[in-house]
């Protein structure tokens, strides 16, 4: 009897290319577990833990928060349940640092990154997306002012709750984020690249158009 290889798979783009868009869509479509180092900091603010504490600074200046602090709180998810059967990991890893970190939290679990998605994004395009964004803090979803606005402004279409702008998608923050993201993440693709597990997508169009480019490139890298 064959039986079902669990799958992991890595979402990297610059903030604001709709990584958690299609993180959201692939968990759906895979039945993989979906995990934002973001969401889950995020969430960690709002419930003022003490690693929420310690994180906020970092976050509210668009910067990263340390390498252990974020290492320690996906290890907890990793072992959870519900990622027996794979994560879309979204936001992480984004350091070399981070990337190793998850090579060994994964292969404790006899499981590797078998798949690392890139979402390529102009940063102009980026910085129209980002300033405009509104999301609920409720449900977790996103519009934007101009591309998806909700039916009724100011209010989620999913939930009814009350849209906000993240404090990190204001101006000046966008710009250092997208500064650390050069620095920083982007040469996670070279790591990925020598390893024959990466593949690359537009991520300029429709939503949906984007989701079958990465359907489809999962299908030719899953092994
Ligand atoms: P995101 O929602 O993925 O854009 O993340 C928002 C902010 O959370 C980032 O600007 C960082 O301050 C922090 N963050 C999220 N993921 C990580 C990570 N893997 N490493 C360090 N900081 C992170």
């Amino acid at each position: 009897m064959m039986v079902a290889r669990s799958v992991d798979v890595v979402l990297l783009g610059p903030p604001g290319g709709g990584k958690g868009t299609q993180a959201k869509r692939l968990t759906a479509a895979f039945e993989l577990l979906h995990l934002s180092t973001g969401d889950l900091l995020r969430d960690e603010v709002k419930r003022a833990t003490p690693l929420g504490v310690e994180a906020q600074g970092y976050m509210q200046r668009g910067e990263l928060v340390p390498d252990e602090l974020v290492g320690k709180m996906l290890m907890g998810r990793l072992h959870s349940q519900q990622a027996g059967s794979g994560c879309v990991f979204d936001g992480y890893p984004r350091t070399l640092a981070q990337a190793t970190l998850l090579d060994g939290l994964l292969a404790e679990l006899g499981r590797r990154v078998d798949v690392a998605l890139y979402i390529n994004v102009p940063d102009e395009e980026l910085l129209a997306r980002l300033t405009g964004r509104r999301s609920c803090p409720v449900c977790g979803a996103v519009f934007h002012v101009v591309h998806n606005p909700p039916r009724q402004e100011g209010i989620c279409d999913a939930c009814g709750g009350t849209l906000v702008q993240r404090a990190d998608d204001r101006e000046d923050v966008i710009r250092e984020r997208l500064r650390v993201y050069h620095e920083s993440t982007a040469p996670l693709l070279g790591f990925y690249r020598s390893r024959g597990n990466l593949a690359e997508v537009q991520g300029v169009g429709s939503p949906d158009a984007i989701f079958e480019e990465l359907r489809a490139a999962m299908g030719r890298l899953k092994r």
